[in-house]
């Protein structure tokens, strides 16, 4: 069983040489005991990075044959850094195991990975068993992400990150969705198969800083639903019919107090009204606009990254 393990890394320098030793270590003792085969690779993806991770990449490949590189002709984020990858391990392996650079994921569930793979699992979903490590605001900002989520309706693992197995069938599955606003957490429970998790505890970053700050975290979490979802569109429409039937309400009731002759206040209610509409109209138009954008850059269908180059030593 040939093993790829592919991680995306986007100025990473700091970690890569701990990383690189730990993922080697693990991949030697795997063909060791001959769990997997000789021909299993390590494959880093340079996600356009500004200082040295690609040197280090190329370094780490002609020095030993586990390692391969992927290199993107720029920065294109996380997820499509991490599908170049997974699409580069794609027919090269039997089982590909995705996972950040920074150490976060705890590298000894990929036994437990591969035994659940052995049982017949086509995905096996790395789930954090605790958070105890990030800070109070990343933890709970991530959950109230995932309620969101299932509230829209995208089915998405809890507590799953981008740690997981998937066999060489599901990649070519995964390979068939064309979509360029990329949310893989939710495309890969759509491919189906036998799946499953594994927990792991989830450690601190080993060394740099989040390549995820609120920004970023807050537009990959707006991307999800709104990728995943046209729930929003739907409540928009419930907004409106409900402030339709405030409307009927408020003019009965004004027709009633305009023949029982009071009639001279009503500027308050007005301004309320012109401001809580204008917003809630602004707000619908917002979201709507969203979903143009998509549309806008589905269509164009470009490519989701371009390969500079890739180094792998399939023999
Ligand atoms: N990453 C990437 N491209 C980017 C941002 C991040 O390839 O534009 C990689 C990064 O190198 C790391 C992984 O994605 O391997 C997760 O990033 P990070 O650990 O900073 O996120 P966090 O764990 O803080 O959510
Ligand atoms: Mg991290």
């Amino acid at each position: 069983m040939i093993l790829y393990i592919v991680v995306p890394c986007y100025n990473e320098e700091e970690v890569l040489p701990e990383t690189s030793r730990r993922l080697s270590e693990k991949l030697c003792d795997l063909i060791g005991r001959g769990e997997i085969s000789d021909k299993s690779r390590i494959v880093f993806v340079d996600d356009g990075s500004k200082d040295s991770t690609a040197r280090i990449i190329e370094e780490l490949h002609s020095e030993n044959r586990l390692f391969g590189g992927v290199f993107l002709s720029k920065n294109r984020g996380h997820q499509n850094a991490l599908l170049a990858g997974m699409m580069t391990a794609m027919g090269k392996c039997d089982v590909c195991v995705s996972m950040d650079a920074d150490l976060q994921d705890d590298i000894n569930a990929i036994d437990k990975m591969l035994e659940k793979y052995n049982e017949g699992n086509d995905i096996v979903y790395g789930v954090r068993s605790s958070r105890a490590t990030d800070s109070a605001f990343k933890r709970s900002t991530a959950h109230a992400f995932y309620k969101m989520m299932s509230a829209m309706g995208a089915e998405v693992i809890y507590d799953h990150a981008d740690y997981r197995l998937m066999s060489n069938r599901a990649l070519e599955a995964l390979s068939q969705f064309s979509e360029v606003n990329l949310f893989l957490r939710g495309m890969v429970p759509l491919v189906g198969f036998k799946s499953t998790t594994v927990e792991y505890t989830r450690g601190e970053r080993f060394a740099g800083k989040s390549k995820y700050p609120l920004k970023k975290m807050l537009a990959f979490a707006f991307d999800g639903i709104t990728s995943f979802s046209v729930k929003p569109i739907r409540l928009i429409s419930v907004f409106g019919i409900i402030i339709f039937l405030a409307a009927a309400v408020m003019l009965i009731y004004s027709l009633i107090r305009h023949f029982t002759g009071n009639t001279v206040s009503g500027w308050t209610s007005l301004i309320v009204s012109v401001w809580a509409l204008g917003g809630l109209q602004l707000f619908a138009i917002g979201i709507i606009g969203e979903y143009i954008g998509k549309i806008y850059l589905e269509t164009k269908r470009r490519p989701r990254y371009i390969i500079e180059k890739t180094l792998i030593d399939e023999q």
